[in-house]
């Protein structure tokens, strides 16, 4: 399943992700930038203090005047001096040479002396735990100077370092506190410029979905938002006016339709009433005549007027099931049951033409359907089943399967088949696929109004064929319980 994220909380994410980027990253390099500042401070104060020492070594008597030289710069600068240590190098072994306070020597610290010396580069050492409000320097003695060593100054910070500390969390705080004014007044701003409109879009969207096209989005705005309302309410307007013109259009056609209808109704009665005598009188005329030749002239007029009675009664019952007129007496059936009662009629048809029928409906399927109606559905399949099976061998198969409060049940036949062409026109009115097909029990009309009864169930109903010669398969769905309106249709497949 997919997780829906709203637009504005995709943007609020990145607006977030970028804004803390920046804000976070300018505020560090800031504190950044002030804490060299602040250590370079110190750095100065020992490159002064290493410069006056330096010059010292120059001097013959060195080791006495070094001593007194450090212990009296340590004294004038009691406040800010913790100690002075003096590293020198004697046969490849650095030593503390001189101390203002042995004490404070920290063999730990010697890979930094000793860094200091091999690279000639001033070393730092940042307040530590242990020494918080310390501040170390080691810079290199002098290159020109006779002795190879480090002087280590150790500053005592004292507020100093508090304050700037200070100063950064202020710092910190105050990025934080921009960056959510930022997010904020983004939101703010994205809910009234963009989320507002685009809701107002989608549920005029889904509005006009549902059938009104009276809705309009009421978006005044000078830009790409208010062009994109205007297209919109454009395209609602024109909608409205096609759906207009096909109403009108839909209304002619149900006319006419009805027209026909009618017409047709008509034209079964007038037919059926004159025919009615001829029905009665022929049989009997039949058994009476003695002259053979008389005779079968007579069936055959016999047999004409059964097809044309079958016809008008056929045409009669479409026009019918049309109408919204008819009532269906819809009741749980058992699919199975009913199958096999029309089985039993076609029986005698089915070992005449030596064609094998199976039922292969499971025992427990119940259907909500108009029970003779349905029968008659069966009757039509299983009859042109039959009808379009070669004489001798064929095989007949009927199963059915739940899906979605439906039932789906397919008639398979191992007859005569279909093109894809003909496939698409066999619920036609009147179509019969080919001349060769006509016959006296052959109108073309089964099929719709098998059709017309699948309908009236909600149902659905398609025929498939692998070709010419290759059987055919009809399916239908009829509902397992009783069915709502239009909503419930049987849409899927
Ligand atoms: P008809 O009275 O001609 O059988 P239908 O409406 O029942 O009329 O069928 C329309 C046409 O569909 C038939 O003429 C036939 O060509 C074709 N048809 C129907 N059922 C089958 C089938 N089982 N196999 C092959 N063709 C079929």
């Amino acid at each position: 399943m997919k997780t829906y994220l709203s637009l504005s909380l995709k943007l609020t994410i990145i607006v977030v992700a970028v804004s803390a980027a920046v804000i976070f990253s300018l505020t560090i390099y800031n504190i950044n930038e002030q804490s060299i500042a602040f250590e370079n401070i110190y750095v100065d104060k020992a490159k002064d203090t290493a410069a006056v020492l330096d010059i010292l070594w120059t001097e013959p008597n060195a080791n006495s005047t070094i001593p007194h030289a450090i212990e009296s710069i340590q004294e004038k600068n009691k406040e800010s001096i913790d100690y002075i240590h003096i590293f020198t190098v004697n046969e490849s072994q650095t030593l503390l040479t001189f101390s203002t306070n042995t004490s404070q020597y920290n063999p730990s610290r010697m890979k930094y002396i000793n860094h200091s010396i091999i690279t000639s580069q001033i070393g730092k050492i940042k307040p530590e735990s242990e020494t918080p409000d310390e501040i170390t320097v080691i810079v290199p003695i002098n290159e020109s100077s006779p002795i190879q060593g480090a002087y280590e100054i150790s500053f005592l910070t004292s507020d100093a370092y508090q304050v700037f500390e200070q100063r950064a969390t202020n710092l910190m705080f105050i990025s934080t506190i921009s960056l959510f004014i930022l997010i904020f007044s983004f939101l703010f701003l994205l809910r009234h410029t963009i989320v507002k409109p685009i809701i107002q879009f989608r549920d005029t969207a889904k509005t006009l979905g549902k059938g009104n096209l009276d809705t309009k989005i009421n978006l005044k705005s000078n830009d790409e938002l208010g062009e994109l309302a205007e297209a919109f309410n454009t395209m609602a307007k024109d909608l409205k006016k096609s759906r207009k013109k096909l109403e009108e259009y839909n209304k002619i056609l149900e006319r006419l339709i009805d027209q026909k209808d009618a017409f047709i109704g008509q034209l079964g009665h007038d037919l059926k009433n004159p025919l009615q005598p001829l029905i009665g009188l022929l049989p009997i005329l039949i058994q009476q005549e003695k002259n053979p030749k008389m005779k079968e002239h007579l069936e055959v007029m016999n047999e004409n007027a059964q097809y044309m009675k079958d016809l008008i009664l056929k045409t009669l019952q479409l026009a019918k099931l049309r109408t919204e007129k008819i009532s269906f007496e819809y009741e749980y059936t058992s699919l199975p049951d009913l199958v096999q009662r029309v089985i039993t009629t076609q029986k005698h048809f089915l070992e005449q033409n030596n064609i094998q029928i199976t039922n292969n409906i499971k025992q427990s399927i119940q259907v909500y359907i108009d029970p003779l109606r349905i029968e008659e559905v069966f009757k039509n399949l299983i009859a042109n089943a039959l009808k379009y099976t070669p004489k001798s061998g064929g095989e007949i198969t009927i199963s059915a399967e739940q899906k979605n409060g439906f039932v789906q049940v397919a008639i398979t036949d191992t007859g005569i088949g279909m093109t894809e062409e003909q496939l698409a026109k066999i619920f036609d009115e009147f179509y019969r696929a080919d001349s060769s097909r006509y016959g006296k029990d052959s109108a073309g009309l089964g099929l719709s109004i098998t059709k017309r009864i699948i309908e009236k169930h909600y149902g659905k109903i398609w025929a498939e064929s692998k070709g010419p010669n290759k059987g055919s398969t009809f399916y239908f769905t009829i509902p397992t319980k009783k069915v709502g309106q239009t909503n419930e249709k049987n849409n899927d497949s």
